[in-house]
């Protein structure tokens, strides 16, 4: 093992820096949850760390890890983190538990969002990559498969979602029991088996011109009026397509749903994959996790069956390696993307291409990665009651 060139850390100054490890269910980092436990330290930077999980199976477990290493890495004088699990005993887990859901209640903002409903967020460092495109067609290609997909088009400025999806309708709002304001009704469209549920300012304002009129209006408060004042009723999945770039609105989103995953979109471009580190930065300092990245407009080929790499290669693989997530999928440019956009019927649904299967491949891997309540049993204070009652309803 190699020495580092500066002193290590010591144990104190490493707890200190797992501070910044959040558990993202039970609300709290792993430091103030009593999860990690005693850290040693050698003089060639080796850090061992003592960490006990809520259950060992705890499905988070993968993420903490990440987690762990890339904030202990960041320390110069370490060379290497090595984690030695172990598990709760009842009574830390009853401790815990109060805890986190002590932390959830001060915490969480009462968004309209059902508690069991996957949130993923599709960023990107900059406009024009494709984050919108893939926002409609992963919601196209998990709702076909008989689930219920919320769409938020939080891309206040730059909405595309009601033509991508052709639903120009304007939104209603209506009074609903149990509520002292009008809610907002998302608009719907049934796909497949399954149902999507739209909202945008797309679908507030006359035309895509008028939304110049919203450039005053703070994103961070569309967006948290969108999670708070929509009716979203019963969701398997929400997906928010994002503005570029902005940090704000993830904070917020982390504020309101921590429990949001985000999709990163980039080109294979190295200039489009240095923006998009800036998203996944953001994501961290906000304890979002990354589920993901997608590179999309990967390569062209033309009617010969010559591939070219129009926007050079590796991109998407680089961001993925350097932020330490998956590479979901390269999808490539094909005109059919664009039409499909334009005429509100995402490629997907066609089932023809290599842009389609894509897609559709990319949907799948979310949809069976997708850990179920009932997994969670035990592993989170926040979604206790909600496991609670589906199990008992299974029973
Ligand atoms: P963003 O939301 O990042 O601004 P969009 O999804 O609006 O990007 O895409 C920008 C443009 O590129 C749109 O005209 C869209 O139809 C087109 N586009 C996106 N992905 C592809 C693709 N894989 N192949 C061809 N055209 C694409």
């Amino acid at each position: 093992m190699s020495s580092p060139l500066v002193a290590p850390p010591t144990a104190g100054e490493v707890t200190e820096l797992l501070r910044a490890v959040m558990d993202p269910e039970l609300g709290d980092n792993i430091v103030d949850l009593g999860m990690a436990g005693e850290v040693t330290v050698s003089p060639d930077g080796l850090v061992a760390i003592a960490m006990k999980l809520t259950i060992k199976g705890c499905p988070l477990r993968v993420q903490i890890k990440n987690d762990i290493e890339s904030r202990v890495l960041v320390h110069p004088g370490v060379t290497k983190v090595t984690i030695d699990w172990g598990e709760m005993t009842a009574e830390e887990r009853s401790a815990v538990m109060t805890r986190a859901r002590w932390n959830a209640k001060e915490q969480a903002s009462d968004t309209q969002v059902p508690i069991n409903a996957r949130v993923l967020a599709i960023a990107s460092g900059k406009g024009g990559v494709g984050k919108s495109s893939v926002t409609v067609n992963l919601a196209a290609a998990i709702a076909e498969q008989g689930n219920i997909v919320g769409v938020l088009d939080a891309d206040i400025w730059g909405f595309s979602i009601p033509r991508m999806l052709n639903m120009p309708d304007r939104l209603e709002a209506q009074r609903v029991e149990g509520s002292d304001k009008p809610r907002i009704i998302p608009n719907e469209r049934k796909v497949g088996t399954g149902l999507l549920k739209v909202v945008s300012t797309g679908m507030l304002v006359e035309d895509e011109g008028t939304a110049l009129m919203w450039r005053g209006l703070m994103l961070t408060k569309a967006v948290e009026q969108f999670l708070n004042d929509v009716q979203w009723g019963e969701l398997d999945y929400l997906l928010i397509d994002m503005p570029p770039g902005t940090g704000d609105v993830q904070m917020g989103l982390a504020r309101m749903l921590p429990r949001t995953d985000l999709v990163i979109v980039t080109t294979p471009a190295v200039s489009a994959q240095k923006v998009a580190i800036r998203a996944a930065d953001m994501a961290r300092r906000s304890f979002l996790r990354v589920a993901g990245v997608i590179e999309n407009m990967s390569t062209f080929t033309c009617d010969h069956g010559n591939t070219y790499e129009l926007f050079g290669n590796g991109g998407g693989q680089a961001l993925a390696t350097e932020i330490g997530s998956p590479l979901l999928g390269n999808i490539p440019i094909e005109a059919a993307v664009a039409h499909g956009s334009d005429s509100g019927e995402p490629i997907v649904l066609s089932k023809v291409g290599a842009a389609a299967e894509a897609f559709a491949a990319i949907a799948q891997r979310i949809i069976s990665e997708t850990v179920s309540m009932q997994d969670m049993v035990g592993c989170s204070a926040r979604n206790e009651e909600v496991v609670q009652v589906s199990v008992s309803q299974r029973r």
